[in-house]
């Protein structure tokens, strides 16, 4: 007889370890099914891995910069790239080690395999010993996503590549091509940069990170071209041909570069065409699993949380989605509704939480926009970390705090502040009310919540007209 499971998740990422996890934890009877390694894109070709290279490289920035602190470094700053890569393989295999220990810790089954579902109810594993099947009372699909390749590029991944490979490259490029300047393209490009490598962006649309607050894009641009990286924004690769052992890439305009790789970072695709979607009547759009708020799909008893779903694609919404899917298939009643904040691991950092100044005005929300230099703070020249800026979104109408957007020394963890308060929907003003510790960069938070009443006290008076936001000045 199969086994059978109160509740089967599909997928270890952040959002099925998660959610099985919260499961057990809740009393129920838990099986997990994943083909690859515990933690999923996250862990194995995503978070992870890409803060683990990303803190040698601002290492090596800071070593480069430390005169700015009166500091000097005699001799050669060199670094070791397969022992780099060594230590985030060792910090890999910890972080999984640590899953499985969680997972077996709360007697969570473990399938090790692909998970192909066979009618309502039943789910096969494809493992290298055979097929085993089991059946679950409720089902959560957490299979999350993989790169996305674009059609008729070159397919060699050691000339044309996705993060996937990129964050596990033996080599690094001498001259090194990234087709993307979102979040991930980003990322990579600040690092492979202070790895001596020559990057140059490519991105279509006409600003860096454009699905975040429009400023933040353009100043990370800003640094990047300071720093001696190329950054073509508004501009299309028209077509990559393989040549001469490298790759020659032709953007709209006709401009042609000759570089040795190139990392194709251009967003990601569920992962739902071989889960057998199929046996249980479930469509999909485009390949996300449609859901509502408590991540029910239309087939009663499953759930899809994560990258899969198309929501947010990020590890901490996937790991929120997860425990609702888990409240809702025990019987409880929860939602996701609450604010996601975003982070950019570039140095400087950049975080975001809430609406941006684009999508309030796509919304008709009229706003106030205030805004706050980090460089006017005391902690922000004590540290030598001057850089960037907060601002804060709030509606004219109620005050109602609507989003704050930075960029900056700590951003991403200065970030929790604006979330914690969005979440409990607080008022701009109570977020300018706010006891903040003195002296730290988080000043700039409150300074720039203040700003948007014209009440920021370190700053010389502003008049609301330069605030009212409208998104095409502001954005
Ligand atoms: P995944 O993490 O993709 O996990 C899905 C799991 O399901 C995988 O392990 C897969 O092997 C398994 N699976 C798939 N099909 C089957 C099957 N049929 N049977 C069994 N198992 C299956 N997000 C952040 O929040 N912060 C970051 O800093 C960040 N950095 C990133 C950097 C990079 C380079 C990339 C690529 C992504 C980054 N992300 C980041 C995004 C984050 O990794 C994803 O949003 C997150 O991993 C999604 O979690 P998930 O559980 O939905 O899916």
């Amino acid at each position: 007889m199969a086994e059978h499971y109160d509740i089967a998740v599909l997928g270890a990422g952040p959002g099925g370890y998660v959610a099985a996890l919260k499961a057990a934890q809740m009393g129920a009877k838990v099986a997990i099914v994943e083909k690859h390694h515990f933690g999923g894109t996250c862990l194995n070709y995503g978070c992870i891995p890409s803060k683990a290279l990303l803190a040698s490289a601002e290492m090596l920035y800071k070593i480069h910069d430390c005169k700015s602190l009166e500091i000097t470094v005699d001799g050669k700053v060199s670094f070791d790239w397969d022992k780099i890569q060594k230590r985030k393989n060792k910090v890999l295999t910890k972080l999984r080690g640590g899953i499985k220990g969680l997972l077996t810790a709360r007697k969570v089954k473990q399938y090790a395999g692909k998970a192909v579902l066979d009618g309502v109810g039943k789910v096969n594993v494809i493992g290298e010993k055979g097929t085993e099947s089991f059946t679950a009372e409720k089902i959560i699909l957490a299979v999350g996503s993989t790169p996305a390749r674009i059609p008729g590029w070159p397919t060699k991944p050691d000339l044309v590549c996705t993060s996937d490979e990129a964050l596990h490259w033996k080599e690094l490029p001498k001259k090194l091509l990234i087709v993307g300047g979102g979040v991930i393209g980003c990322e990579f490009a600040c690092m492979m940069h202070e790895y001596g490598v020559e990057v140059t962006i490519v991105e279509l649309m006409d600003s860096l990170l454009p699905e975040m607050e429009r400023s933040l894009g353009e100043t990370l641009g800003d640094v990047f071209r300071k720093r001696g990286m190329k950054i073509y924004t508004g501009v299309k690769v028209e077509s990559l041909t393989e040549d001469k052992g490298g790759i020659k890439a032709v953007l709209s305009g006709d401009e042609k570069l000759e570089v040795h790789k190139v990392l194709v970072a251009t967003g990601r695709r569920p992962a739902t065409g071989e889960i057998g979607l199929e046996t249980i009547g479930l469509e999909a759009e485009r390949g996300f699993i449609k859901v509502n708020d408590k991540m029910e799909t239309a087939v009663k008893g499953y759930y899809c949380i994560g990258d899969a779903n198309g929501r947010c694609l990020l590890a901490h919404a996937a790991s929120a989605q997860g425990e609702v899917a888990v409240e809702n298939a025990l019987g409880h009643d929860k939602a996701q509704t609450r604010p996601i904040p975003g982070a950019v691991y570039t140095f400087p950092e950049i975080a975001s939480v809430g609406l941006t100044t684009k999508q309030a005005k796509e919304r008709n929300i009229p706003i106030a926009v205030g805004e706050f230099p980090i460089g006017y703070l005391g902690k922000a020249m004590a540290v030598g970390e001057e850089f960037g800026f907060v601002r804060v979104i709030r509606s004219l109408e109620d005050d109602t705090l609507l989003g704050v957007h930075m960029i900056g020394h700590n951003a991403t963890e200065i970030i929790e502040s604006a979330a914690a308060m969005l979440t409990l929907k607080a008022k701009a003003s109570e977020l300018g009310e706010m006891i903040f510790a003195h002296p730290t960069i988080s000043e700039a938070v409150k300074e720039a919540a203040e700003d948007s009443f014209e009440k920021a006290l370190h700053m010389p008076p502003r008049k609301i007209t330069t605030l009212v936001a409208d998104s095409n000045k502001v954005g």
